[in-house]
């Protein structure tokens, strides 16, 4: 199988490097699959996960937004804060879940705090999720 190389990186440093077959993830247009070959593009992303896949292993990344460049020998992923499953403090992230729910129960909708609270919910949410990779 063809592979391209893929980068994963933060203001704080690289997260995650491969050579994978495929990689899938949230655009802001919707779902995104990208493979070797894939034509030059660059995509804003949603809050999600990305997806690596490799022989028969994917791995998952949790990303917060950011943007998706593919060159035509490398995917890069920047993102504002991204952390791979294994390294997701779960009771961390299930904090900042019922801190953003508490918040948005106090807030008035449109609110700038509301936006906000609503975006660290999804962060922590994804974040979960991404932990126990389910999706
Ligand atoms: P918190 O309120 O828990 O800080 P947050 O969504 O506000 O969550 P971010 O601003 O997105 O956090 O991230 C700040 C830094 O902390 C980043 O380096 C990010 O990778 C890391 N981080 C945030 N939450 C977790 C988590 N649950 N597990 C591991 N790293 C995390």
């Amino acid at each position: 199988m063809k592979t391209i190389k893929v980068s994963v990186v933060t203001p704080d440093g690289p997260v995650y490097e491969s050579d994978v077959e495929m990689v899938s993830t949230k655009a802001q247009s919707g779902e995104l699959g990208i493979l070797p070959g894939h034509i030059p593009m660059v995509a804003p992303l949603q809050i999600g996960a990305v997806r690596l896949k490799n022989g028969g292993k994917t791995d998952f990344v949790a990303v917060s937004g950011g943007f998706l460049e593919v060159r035509p020998e490398q995917v890069t992923i920047l993102a504002q804060s991204a952390e791979q499953a294994d390294e997701i403090d779960v009771e961390r992230a299930v904090r900042a879940k019922q801190r953003a729910e508490q918040r948005l129960n106090d807030q008035k909708r449109e609110n700038i705090d509301f936006r906000r609270a609503e975006l660290a919910l999804q962060r922590a949410i994804n974040r979960i999720e991404v932990s126990e990779r389910k999706f």
